[in-house]
């Protein structure tokens, strides 16, 4: 069922506490922690707690999720001091898109000079 937890997704393993994550933030609905291979100085991803393979699947299912997670992405760019310097949210979705967990999540990434058009 949409939002319930799978049983082979890391990410929902990481909610259940099963496996370790250096979490900066957590709300009733979401969790930030930080990525294990940081493309920037500053690289924290944020998930909803429930299960969305993707950033449109959790849009169409949970449109408040989705709004706490992108409310979140602000906060964390907030707390890690690169508002003023610019911050990037990507979501990417699909395996062409570089996208490797099928549980929905907002990389926050800044402290860097970030490109444009991204690679
Ligand atoms: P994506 O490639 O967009 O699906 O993003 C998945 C991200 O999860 C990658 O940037 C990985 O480095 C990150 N990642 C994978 N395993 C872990 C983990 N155990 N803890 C934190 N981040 C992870
Ligand atoms: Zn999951």
């Amino acid at each position: 069922m949409a939002g319930e937890p799978q049983a082979d997704c890391l990410f929902c393993k990481i909610v259940a506490g099963e496996v370790p994550a250096t979490v900066v933030r957590e709300t009733e609905t979401t969790v930030a922690f930080r990525d294990i291979n940081p493309q920037a100085p500053s690289h924290v991803l944020v998930i909803p707690k429930a299960h969305y393979a993707d950033a449109a699947d959790l849009a169409a299912g949970a449109p408040q999720l989705a709004a706490d997670v992108l409310r979140e992405a602000g906060q964390i760019a907030a707390d890690e001091k690169v508002v003023e310097s610019g911050y990037r949210v990507v979501f990417n979705t699909g395996a062409g898109a570089g996208q490797t967990v099928f549980h929905a999540h907002a990389h926050v990434l800044g402290g860097r000079g970030l490109q444009w058009p991204p690679g």
